[in-house]
């Protein structure tokens, strides 16, 4: 019984959405297809303006360009993130300002970011861990009291909440992923939301490599041209009619992911009561998307030969972030804060397998196998 990490989901009608858009003969940007899926984002989850875009890291690329990012501008986001995260903005010379980790979850700890805005500040990137909400009203509290802007990396967070707000609706923009590892998938794909209305019109430039090609679309505009820096982060209409495909059947992957996380903790709570490991910590004002099922381990020599154990089992269980102050990139950058919570996610946090297709009974055998491990 081989168990992969994770493992695309289909849910029967992507080939029939991409025949469909094949016919059509309309395969380039902005089609049928992508408008469906922005409606079926800006219906369901009330954002105000969705852009599919090629990758989550192009939305973010997209924000950095909307919010004028420029050489000399701070950056506060968490550590323990995707390299995306941060290469967005260094990518428009910002420097990245690093905020620890909290104690309960791999999420920005709220309280550390006053201390670390400076006059160059420009904006904040809560990253949603595993889907999980950062606490979004000290964070916007924060950003209007100094005037900055917050950008959410909501990679992991389709279908999430704080409180009763959905995640990606909260910040100024935000950045979604459905790269193949995600809940919902195209293969790759992302998409940008523009919650800030002053956003909307440029935004939809940067789309289209620059041009107003939108406006002259919807016959707003009788020739379009070259308005403003851009670039091409729209995808092609094949992707968004795989995507739609997998839109469809949302409720459904999140119904089953949501029960798949829940046989985890279940199994592995004993685990936990015995002080063996630590379980994901769910903070109150945050809903559970199960985007990934994690385990704390007490130090890294009880992580690696929990995953050397599982791997002879052909389980297939991984780390995830190497901080990125540590990073051979980021290092000599770094302002040499110590980020002990993030230190410790890095070297003790293993993701379970989880995927659709994963069974009940496959999660009793992969529990009783961390089990034989530790005891
Ligand atoms: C997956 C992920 C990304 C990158 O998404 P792509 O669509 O692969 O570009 C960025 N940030 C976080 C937190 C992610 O999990």
């Amino acid at each position: 019984m081989k168990i992969p990490f994770s493992k695309p989901y289909l849910t029967g009608k992507e080939a029939h959405y991409l025949y469909q858009a094949v016919l059509s003969g309309m395969i380039s940007g902005n089609g049928m297809f992508t408008k469906r899926c922005h409606e079926f984002f800006e219906e369901s989850y009330h954002f105000k303006k969705c852009l599919l875009t090629t990758s989550c890291t192009d939305a973010l690329e997209m924000a950095a360009i909307l919010i004028d990012i420029k050489p000399g501008d701070e950056v506060i986001m968490p550590s323990y993130t995707f390299v995306s995260t941060a290469n967005a903005f260094v990518l428009r010379g910002a420097k990245i300002v690093f905020a620890d980790s909290g104690p309960d979850n791999p999420n920005m700890d709220a309280d550390q970011i006053e201390s670390l805005i400076t006059p160059k500040t420009k904006a904040i990137i809560p990253v949603h861990y595993a889907g999980i909400a950062c606490n979004m009203d000290k964070i916007m509290e924060l950003a209007r009291k100094h005037s900055l802007y917050v950008i959410e990396d909501a990679a992991q967070a389709i279908d999430s909440f704080y409180t009763d707000r959905p995640l990606g609706s909260i910040g100024h923009l935000s950045a979604f992923s459905f790269h193949e590892t995600k809940n919902v998938i195209s293969g790759e794909g992302g998409m940008l939301v523009i919650n800030d209305e002053q956003f909307i019109r440029r935004a939809e430039i940067v789309w289209e490599k620059g041009t107003n090609r939108a406006e002259f679309f919807r016959g707003e505009v009788n020739k379009y041209g070259w308005m403003d820096i851009g670039s091409s982060f729209l995808p092609s209409d094949i992707i968004a009619a795989f995507l739609y495909a997998q839109l469809e059947h949302l409720d459904e992957i999140q119904k089953k992911r949501k029960m798949l996380w829940n046989a985890y903790y279940e199994n592995l709570k004993p685990l936990e009561t015995a002080g063996h490991i630590s379980l994901p910590r769910i903070p109150d004002y945050a809903t559970n998307n199960a985007h990934m099922f994690y385990v704390l381990f007490k130090n890294l020599e009880a992580r690696t030969s929990v995953i050397e154990h599982l791997k002879k089992n052909e389980i297939y269980a991984v780390f995830h972030y190497l901080s990125l102050h540590k990073s051979p990139f980021y290092e000599k950058k770094h302002d040499g804060r110590i980020l002990s919570n993030s230190d410790h996610y890095t070297d003790c946090l293993l993701r379970l397998p989880m995927y659709y297709e994963l069974t009940v009974d496959q999660i009793g055998f992969i529990a009783k196998e961390i089990k034989d491990c530790l005891q």
